[in-house]
């Protein structure tokens, strides 16, 4: 690792991550530790906590991904679906409590980045990464870079008022309804058995995993329509683990619903980064917010 780090902070909906980065996007020691979810300042409290159980000698800075939209003229994260974050000025919240320089970007925008630079995603121009974890999230890369503004790729509709959406959100048929961890938990207690989670659909190859395949081919064919992307990494905990069976009709989708001939030719791949793409993207982000390099 080289000499300046910073610290890259993945928020998930159950869980956090953190490791110190270094600008290369190499990881040092990291940290995992359960989302504190009782209340918003409970939660930037636990993540300050998180920070300063880092060694701080090298940390420059502080890389934050959190599943909100972000308001990048006035710093402001404007809420997310699953976590406590509403209308909070998220990096000056943070930089008071750690007298450090904290950059804020989206949690998937952050994976993209980090698959892009460093994962499956090396060597494309246009690209897509959709994150199925608890919720569904989405990042852009547009001729090479991150496409800095709101993208909620787990909150656009695919079945016109289908299925009620998770927490915050008050939509309906969106693709967080049909293709998240949370949303699998749900088939698999319905379809198996109360206790039965994602887990037991993937390891029984459960047949609805084709289904849900289909509602993510049918999502990733319309966004190939806007954004053009020549290739889409499925990330996330549930996306990496369910990727072989659900990418079989996901393609068949996409083939249908993209217009040739970007169906054909784009390329489906899983995250190359596991869980770690979000941190390293996060840390990514810092550097080049913080202490660009010209
Ligand atoms: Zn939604």
């Amino acid at each position: 690792m080289t000499d300046e780090l910073v610290i890259g902070i993945d928020l998930g909906g159950t869980k956090v991550l953190a490791g110190l980065i270094d600008r290369n996007g190499s990881v040092g020691e990291t940290i995992e530790r359960p989302t504190v979810t009782s209340s918003q300042p409970a939660l930037l409290d636990e993540l300050a906590d998180l920070v300063r159980s880092f060694p701080l000698q090298n940390v420059v800075g502080v890389g934050f991904g959190i599943p909100s939209r972000i308001d990048h003229d006035t710093g402001v994260a404007l809420g997310a679906v699953n976590i406590p974050i509403r209308d909070v000025r998220f990096s000056a919240e943070m930089e008071h409590r750690l007298g450090l320089p904290v950059a804020t970007e989206n949690d998937a925008s952050c994976a993209a980045l980090a698959e892009s630079r460093l994962g499956a995603g090396r060597g494309v121009r246009d690209l897509l990464m959709l994150t199925l974890g608890t919720g569904v999230g989405g990042g852009v890369i547009a001729d090479g870079g991150l496409f800095r503004a709101y993208t909620e790729f787990g909150h656009i509709v695919i079945v016109e008022d289908g299925e009620p959406c998770q927490g915050a959100c008050s939509g309906r048929g969106h693709v967080e309804s049909y293709c998240s961890g949370r949303a699998a938990d749900a088939l698999a207690r319905k379809l198996i058995g109360e206790g039965a989670t994602a887990h037991d659909l993937v390891e029984q190859h459960h047949p609805v995993l084709g289904e849900v395949g289909h509602h993510l081919g049918v999502a990733i064919g319309s966004l190939i329509n806007i954004f053009g992307a020549t290739r889409v990494v499925i990330g996330g905990g549930y996306g990496v683990a369910a990727f072989d069976q659900l990418v079989p009709e996901a393609r068949r989708a996409v083939l249908r619903e993209a217009l040739a001939p970007s169906g054909q030719d784009v390329e489906l791949v899983p995250a190359a980064l596991g869980a770690g793409a979000g941190l390293i993207g996060a840390g990514l982000l810092a550097f080049e917010d913080l202490f660009p390099v010209n």
